[in-house]
């Protein structure tokens, strides 16, 4: 189970995270980064779970155990944590959220699936290096059909 879960609180979810949640297969940048994304992402795809999210455009609760954290910043490489705030700030405008806002994960998952389609990360996602794989894309059309991506071990 989750830390946030565990202790009770709103899950901290950084606005692109909205769509990676729904690409994630077990890849990642580190191991404590993919046991962490992977119980997180549990959470998401148990339609019988629901739970609070805190929707920002600032370092997540994945964001805590990933190595490429920095000082408050992602530090993946030169510009990123305007990158990855680029990200947020076009997902959650695209799924009509407020940043700093509580949502139910239920609402934020519907709202993907009604509002978001496999090539809008094309453009939502512009510039991510995961983006090419093909599996986020393949992650929204699956939930647009009430199913979702399996984690490969
Ligand atoms: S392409 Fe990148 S930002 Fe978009 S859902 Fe996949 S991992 Fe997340």
């Amino acid at each position: 189970m989750s830390d946030f879960l565990l202790e009770g609180r709103p899950l901290e979810l950084r606005g692109h995270h909205l769509l990676c949640v729904h690409g994630f297969r077990g890849m990642g940048y580190s191991p404590a980064f993919i046991t962490s994304m992977r119980k997180i992402v549990e959470g998401f795809r148990d339609d019988t779970l629901d739970f609070t999210i805190r929707v920002l455009n600032d370092l997540d609760d994945t964001c805590q155990v990933c190595p490429h954290k920095g000082q408050g910043i992602c530090e993946a490489s030169e510009g990123s944590e305007i990158h990855v705030q680029t990200l947020d700030q076009a997902v959650i405008n695209h799924l009509q959220l407020k940043s700093g806002q509580l949502y139910r994960k239920s609402e934020v998952v519907e709202r993907v699936k009604k509002r978001v389609v496999p090539d809008d990360l094309d453009q939502l996602c512009k510039g991510c290096s995961w983006l090419r794989y093909g599996v986020c894309k393949e992650g929204i059309d699956l939930l647009k059909k009430g199913e979702y991506l399996t984690i490969q071990d």
